[in-house]
């Protein structure tokens, strides 16, 4: 990440952060009290339990003094009781040292808190350059650097800590703490970025290769099946035929070529047959076989076999045309721009 695309993020965090509570404090207790709560509880569910609490247990003593089934009635309906537990035993250990530890080392130490909510208090109440790394940080980074290294093995954290430690402007590690963690709460979601509103999009690599959907990457994960495409360049005298694909799923909304899917591969004749069947107007045109790309998502590997064809007489099933020029400035799918940038001269 490059300076540009920091200021780009904390500009963008400036202007569209949800307004949380704990967002607008630098009490270290109150951000971990928010961060335990929220570790198995959403946003909205959470923030009733964190009122609530912070209303009865002001300070870390409070908490600490106050009777275990006293703060585990007040817990009740956020589940997980041993969160509750431990909680008061940490305040309980906070209190014994006389005040709060205020660095990501000495944090580490306390029971019950781990990397992640270490660096989110010594980063969003102290100040400290050291980065959260949550599931939602992980799909940033994996996205934006394209990177497949799995985040569910420990090297991986330790080097995408120490990545995003360097790349912390040293003026405000907890609002660019705060921004990657809202931006993949928000923007850059599991199943449907917002790649458009998304302020590091110039720089990411997973969307300039329309490959987000296959970050990131888990070691135990899900088979990876063959899925063959063959697709149909239909070239028109108003240029070539286009469909858009469906408002869900891979490229959603995107131009694309027609194509015949296959979960086995076809030879030459059955897919040009297909073709003739469902373009009847390209019957006596020649079909031409053109390139072969592979492109891989995060349950299929896709082999894209494309074909071409001149063809004079529309027919009704043209529905909608483009150029390849217009083509390159519209949105089409990854494996299409390929195409068009190796055609278009
Ligand atoms: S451009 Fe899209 S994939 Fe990349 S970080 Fe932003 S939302 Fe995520």
């Amino acid at each position: 990440m490059n300076s540009r695309d920091t200021a780009a993020l904390l500009e963008w965090y400036y202007k569209e952060k949800r307004d949380l509570p704990w967002r607008n404090t630098s009490d270290p207790y109150a951000i971990w009290l928010s961060e335990v709560i929220l570790q198995q509880t959403r946003v909205d569910q959470g923030m009733a339990y964190y009122h609530k609490l912070l209303g009865q247990y002001p300070a870390v003593n409070d908490l600490a003094s106050a009777p275990i089934d006293e703060v585990l009635s007040l817990w009740q309906g956020l589940g997980y009781y041993s969160r509750g537990r431990n909680l008061h035993a940490t305040a309980k250990k906070i209190q014994e040292l006389g005040n709060f530890p205020s660095t990501y080392t000495s944090l580490l130490e306390l029971k019950g808190i781990g990397p992640y909510t270490a660096a989110a208090i010594a980063s969003f109440a102290f100040n400290e350059r050291v980065a959260v790394l949550d599931g939602n940080v992980f799909r940033v980074i994996t996205r934006f650097l394209a990177s497949d290294l799995p985040i569910d093995k420990g090297p991986t954290r330790k080097t995408f800590q120490l990545l995003l430690n360097e790349w912390i402007p040293k003026h405000a590690p907890a609002d660019f703490n705060q921004a990657t963690m809202e931006l993949g709460a928000t923007v850059c979601t599991p199943k449907n970025p917002k790649c458009s509103e998304c302020p590091l999009a110039p720089n990411c690599a997973a969307f300039s290769e329309g490959t987000f959907l296959n970050f990131p990457v888990k070691a135990s994960k899900t088979k990876v099946e063959p899925l063959f495409l063959y697709y149909a360049a239909i070239e028109t005298p108003s240029g070539y035929m286009v469909k858009k694909r469906p408002e869900m799923g891979v490229w959603a909304g995107l131009y694309d070529f027609p194509f015949v899917e296959s979960k086995v591969e076809l030879n030459e004749e059955e897919v040009i047959l297909e073709f003739q069947k469902r373009f009847p107007s390209t019957q006596n045109a020649t079909w031409k076989k053109e390139s072969f790309y592979t492109h891989v998502l995060s349950h299929r590997k896709i082999s894209a076999q494309f074909f071409s064809c001149l063809c004079r007489n529309m027919s009704e099933e043209f529905s909608s045309t483009k150029t390849s020029e217009e083509l390159l400035n519209t949105g089409i799918s990854a494996l299409l721009m390929k195409y068009v940038k190796e055609i278009h001269i």
